[in-house]
């Protein structure tokens, strides 16, 4: 019940904050995503000695299609970042539903979502890294893309 909430108010919220034009409502809820998951992360793994690549990414992308989000591949990452892509996306479905097509992409909370678990699995902060969806199912492509790089801080 509670993640059924939380999706409803996610589609709401990626609505309502475009509307404001004062604030850059992107990053926020991508940030917002990044930090969630950077923390929940986290504590899946907080009692294992060693974390595996391979493993860590499949429990992430299980853990976001339990929760509804859609199927996620993160195979494609590393430590410095590479490509994810979905080929279903609760975001683009539901956006569909209620609003029909629109020209940019819809799945913000997903790349805060990456960004937050990989913050997570290589002890980085949850800024650490850059996710942009490249490609995305609500603009006819098959898949939605992410690419995912390092941020130069500095
Ligand atoms: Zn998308």
């Amino acid at each position: 019940m509670l993640i059924f909430s939380k999706i409803f108010f996610r589609k709401l919220q990626l609505k309502a904050i475009e509307e404001i034009t004062f604030i850059d409502g992107h990053a926020v809820i991508k940030e917002t995503a990044a930090e969630e998951f950077f923390i929940h992360f986290k504590n899946i793994f907080c009692n294992e000695e060693e974390i595996f690549l391979d493993k860590a990414l499949q429990k992430a992308s299980e853990l976001y299609r339990f929760m509804g989000f859609g199927r996620l591949d993160l195979s494609g990452l590393t430590a410095e970042g590479g490509t994810a892509s979905a080929d279903s996306s609760y975001y683009v479905v539901s956006w569909l539903a209620k609003y029909g097509r629109r020209a940019t992409p819809v799945c913000y909370f997903t790349c805060g979502f990456i960004a937050g678990i990989l913050g997570a699995i290589f002890e980085a902060e949850p800024d650490t890294y850059e996710v942009e969806e490249t490609q995305c199912m609500i603009l006819h492509y098959n898949h939605c893309n992410f690419q995912v790089s390092k941020r130069i801080k500095g």
